[in-house]
């Protein structure tokens, strides 16, 4: 991803609005990247700032680290969930060798006896 991809994208990331692939390439690319991280804050401050104003609610001290837990969290997330589709298809290929080796020796000793 190049900073115009990231820095078009910090909208919809604060939003809530990417998916898991963009999200995952979006905080790839601002962790390493000081300008688009910049970006993000400035925009992050603006609107998470703005709703918090406008709930009422006290404004948080520290934007910056809220924003570098939200961004965190989000990343681990998305790798949890990763790992989890992983297992998942590990589990699937195991139960699929496991019924065709029972096949094949089911069918070896019908043959034998
Ligand atoms: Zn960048």
């Amino acid at each position: 991803m190049n900073c115009q991809n990231a820095q078009s994208m910090v909208l919809n990331f604060i939003n809530n609005k990417l998916d898991k692939e963009e999200t995952k390439a979006f905080i790839e690319h601002v962790r390493d990247c000081k300008d688009c991280w910049e970006e993000l804050e400035i925009y992050y401050v603006m609107l998470v700032g703005l709703k918090q104003l406008d709930e009422g609610e006290e404004l948080a001290a520290d934007f910056r680290k809220k924003l570098q837990n939200e961004v965190e969290s989000r990343y681990v997330e998305i790798e949890r969930e990763a790992k989890r589709k992983h297992i998942a298809k590990i589990i699937t290929i195991l139960v699929t060798a496991a019924i065709l080796i029972w096949m094949f020796a089911y069918l070896i000793s019908a043959m034998l006896l």
